[in-house]
């Protein structure tokens, strides 16, 4: 059991945390490309991990675990407290979609990047989205 948690809190960092590797992945690629952002917009519904004011656009990057992506890495079974994950994921998933109806509604553009579009060229994605 205690292997288990310590699993767990290991995973929960890894997805959930600030600064995780995919966002850095992507802050160091959107940088690339001479646009310039704000972190981890606290005011903002859902806290975007990237912002940019004047353009109001929002960038979430979502774990697809933690997040419930369609997907093979968001579809994996976890081994423990299958039903404590189920419901959680489930729960994250309506708070997602709630802070992006709210964007939407205070007249942002939202763009959410999986963990796994990161093995993707992303640049013609962002620079659709961010525009010039
Ligand atoms: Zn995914």
């Amino acid at each position: 059991v205690k292997e288990a948690k310590e699993k767990r809190s290991q995973i929960m960092r890894a997805v959930k945390g600030k600064n995780t590797a995919p966002e850095l992945v992507i802050r160091k690629l959107i940088y690339g490309l001479g646009y310039r952002y704000r972190l981890h917009g606290s005011h903002l519904p859902g806290k975007p991990d990237m912002y940019f004011t004047g353009k109001k656009k929002a960038i979430f990057i979502h774990g697809c675990f933690w997040h419930g992506h369609s997907c093979k890495r968001g579809n994996r079974q976890p081994l423990t407290n299958q039903a404590y994950w189920t419901a959680k994921i489930e729960r994250n998933k309506i708070r997602d979609n709630k802070n992006l109806t709210l964007l939407f509604e205070r007249g942002w553009s939202v763009l959410v990047i999986w963990e796994c579009d990161l093995k993707k060229n992303l640049t013609p994605l962002i620079q659709s989205f961010l525009g010039s």
